[in-house]
């Protein structure tokens, strides 16, 4: 808690990881803070638990390069994981997977599937860790946001689904609480947003 013009502001803890802290020049583990006050959004701010020193969450964009290898790697293996998540390959997740790829200049090649599905089963979680070094928080959100999608796009999503976007999600370093939002958020938002 801290006091912004006498109001109490509310922080809570969204997502946390390692990186490579400016201050000290080495590795360290962070805590992402979100901060509300008066239910209003003030915004984000990534807290150094080693030196205590704070940052705006552009702290965590690694190099450009690291940064898009790892997001198409990412992308390609979760959207995939998804897709085949409850055992059925459905033309509408194809189709969603395909266009939010396309996004990103990706072509989604559907035989990628069955190469790609024997990797998520065991790849994945390590993917992701990895991947969540190297993307900005807003790529991270991006992702978890793209499998919501995914797994809604026959219009029902299923518990293996969740599970998948639940530990997907912590993988990435976001707190159970952030990933129950977000999947609300998805739940309410309209189709065709
Ligand atoms: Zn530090």
């Amino acid at each position: 808690m801290s006091t912004v013009d006498g109001a109490q502001a509310q922080e809570q803890v969204v997502a946390r990881g390692t990186f490579a802290c400016p201050i000290e020049r080495q590795e360290a583990s962070y805590v992402v803070k979100h901060v509300v006050l008066d239910g209003a959004e003030l915004g984000e701010f990534v807290l150094c638990r080693s030196c205590g020193s704070e940052f705006a969450p552009k702290v965590l964009n690694a190099d450009e390069h690291a940064q898009e290898t790892s997001l198409h790697e990412a992308l390609s293996l979760l959207f995939s994981a998804m897709i085949i998540a409850d055992g059925v390959i459905k033309e509408p997740e194809l189709v969603m997977a395909r266009q939010l790829l396309a996004r990103h200049d990706i072509d989604y090649d559907t035989d990628v599937l069955k190469t790609d599905s024997k990797r998520v089963l065991g790849d994945l979680a390590d993917i992701l860790r990895e991947a969540s070094r190297h993307l900005s928080l807003a790529n991270r959100r991006l992702l978890l946001e793209g499998a919501t999608l995914i797994g809604h796009a026959d219009r029902e999503l299923r518990v293996e689904e969740r599970d998948l976007i639940l530990n997907a999600g912590r993988h990435m370093g976001f707190t159970r609480s952030a990933i129950a939002e977000l999947l609300d958020a998805a739940a309410t938002r309209p189709r065709d947003a």
